[in-house]
């Protein structure tokens, strides 16, 4: 157990992030000199505040399942190396967690009954910032070959996931990625204020040192049928992410102006790494209406800080959440509450419970100005609050309806499920031998954790298919979402 008494001395404390008005300057981490380093001072205390409660709701609360007390406990012993190992048994990718993760895990921490949680994710973040810093974080080549090979066809955390397991597990694995560099919306969806590339890369040579192989800039489906494909590998894993953006058929959609995040975005990641690019849609000077109030809208208010614009509002069609748990979201559920993310805390406004019903555009075709409307619990509108605001730029972030069906999944024949994503059962297989799923093309737009676990259990599936039978762990079935009302 960690400090007996850890919890009944000590607080909850979390890393301060930089200045305001410093970081909106640069596209850098929110945290000085990164969130491991920022944590160092306190984290020891933190994982002490652990009470070896008996019965860890916090590994429900896991998608993955980490052996959260373990960890806490070898840390506050100072035993950094063990933590990791403990970590690196149930997470290949604790650095992504540790900074994205929403924490489901702490929603459900037993402290958190009648005191706040342990922070679990910044000691999550502690270990393995800490462990890659020592050099303990090496490749595991795999030390026999099996002589079966496995395309994984989109390089997502779920596609990574599953690749690291089959690498390490001796098949030769073929990770192919239609963007032109690997990493899937980390990469291009997520901006490097809340995750800095360059953990990513870091990651991907270790897996190729492994023996992974990536191939960027190949659209399978495309450049590569479904045909030739099911022809040179004995299986797949389809991680091809949920990418087909939900849009608003809203009069005046057509106006100049208005984009889906994943417009913005990707072209945003690259030119805060220094690329250029043509034509780039910009946020700069202008007035900017976001429309979805979750981490992707986020994610554009914070760049559009970033970028300079003159305002920005982000709109969302449910009301405002209470700051406290819900009555019918009882610990330890993960809970719908008011959350403050690092872009909501460098401006921006928020407006709860309205309807955009027009988009107005000026004499070139451009958008102008948004009209909407308060709604009320059904999504009706209320007379009388009709109003309009200034926009000169739109940006969609109302999340995916699935993944994109022309293509692979055509040509593949794959059976899809009643919400449009590909079909698997308690194996994560496909309608079609040796084809596996896993991530958001099966289960819809997720979280990371999701995506990692999933990997993680397809892997599992396809070993087992591979060679009859499997020491990879697998842990959670397709259609669990446990503590999730
Ligand atoms: C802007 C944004 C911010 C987010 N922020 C967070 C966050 O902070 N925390 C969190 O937990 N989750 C977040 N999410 C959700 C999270 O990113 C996803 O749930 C997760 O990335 C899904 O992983 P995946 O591996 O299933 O798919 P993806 O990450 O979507 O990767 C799929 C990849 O497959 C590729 N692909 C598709 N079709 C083909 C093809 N035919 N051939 C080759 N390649 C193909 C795509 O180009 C893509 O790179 C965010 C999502 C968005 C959009
Ligand atoms: S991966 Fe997410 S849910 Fe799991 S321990 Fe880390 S922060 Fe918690």
């Amino acid at each position: 157990m960690a400090d007996p008494k850890g919890f009944l001395k000590h607080g909850r404390e979390v890393a301060s992030r930089r200045d305001v008005a410093e970081r909106v300057q640069d596209w850098d981490e929110v945290y000085p000199d990164g969130i491991g380093r920022a944590l160092l001072p306190i984290i020891t205390t933190q994982a002490g505040r652990c009470m070896d409660c008996g019965i860890p709701f916090c590994h429900q609360g896991c998608p993955l399942g980490n052996i959260i007390p373990e960890w806490n406990d070898l840390v506050w012993r100072d035993d950094w190396d063990g933590a990791m190992d403990r970590l690196h048994a149930t997470n290949n990718f604790p650095e992504f967690t540790g900074r994205l993760c929403p924490a489901p895990c702490e929603t459900a921490c037993v402290l958190g009954i009648n005191q706040d949680p342990v922070t679990i994710k910044n000691v999550e973040v502690s270990i393995i910032d800490r462990a890659w810093g020592s050099g303990y974080v090496r490749p595991q080549p795999p030390e026999w070959l099996s002589g079966k090979t496995v395309a994984v066809i989109g390089s997502g955390p779920a596609g990574l996931a599953a690749a690291q397991q089959l690498t390490r597990a001796g098949h030769t694995v073929a990770v192919y990625e239609r963007a032109d560099k690997i990493g899937g919306l980390m990469r291009y969806g997520i901006p490097e204020f809340k995750m800095e590339k360059k953990h990513l890369d870091r990651r991907l040579d270790q897996m190729r040192r492994e023996g992974t192989v990536f191939r960027a800039g190949v659209d399978v489906g495309g450049d590569l049928t479904g045909d030739q494909l099911l022809g040179r590998y004995d299986a797949v894993v389809l991680a091809m992410g949920a990418t087909a953006a939900r849009d608003l058929p809203a009069t005046g959609r057509e106006l100049g102006g208005i984009h889906q995040a994943m417009e913005f975005l990707p072209q945003a990641n690259r030119t805060s790494l220094g690329e250029e690019v043509e034509g780039q849609i910009l946020a700069t000077g202008k007035d900017v209406v976001i429309i979805g109030g979750g981490d992707t809208g986020a994610d554009c208010l914070g760049t559009s800080t970033r970028q300079g614009a003159r305002s920005i509002t982000q709109l969302e069609i449910m009301p405002r959440p209470g700051e406290d748990r819900p009555s019918g979201q009882p610990w330890p559920t993960y809970p719908m509450t008011f959350k403050v993310s690092s872009a909501h805390e460098e401006g921006g406004d928020r407006m709860y419970a309205v309807s955009t019903q027009e988009f107005v555009g000026d004499a070139d075709g451009n958008v102008a100005s948004l009209r909407l409307v308060e709604v009320d619990a059904k999504f009706q509108p209320v007379e009388g609050t009709e109003r309009e605001i200034p926009a000169q730029l739109v940006l969609l972030a109302m999340g995916f309806v699935g993944p994109e069906k022309e293509g692979l999944i055509d040509q593949l024949g794959v059976d899809l499920d009643e919400r449009g994503n590909v079909r698997r059962d308690e194996s994560y297989a496909a309608s079609v031998p040796g084809v596996y799923v896993a991530g958001d093309v099966g289960r819809g737009q997720s979280l990371i954790v999701w995506a990692i676990a999933e990997g993680r259990s397809a892997a599992a599936a396809v070993d087992a298919y591979l060679t009859g039978s499997t020491t990879l762990p697998a842990p959670i079935k397709p259609h669990e979402r446990p503590l999730v009302v």
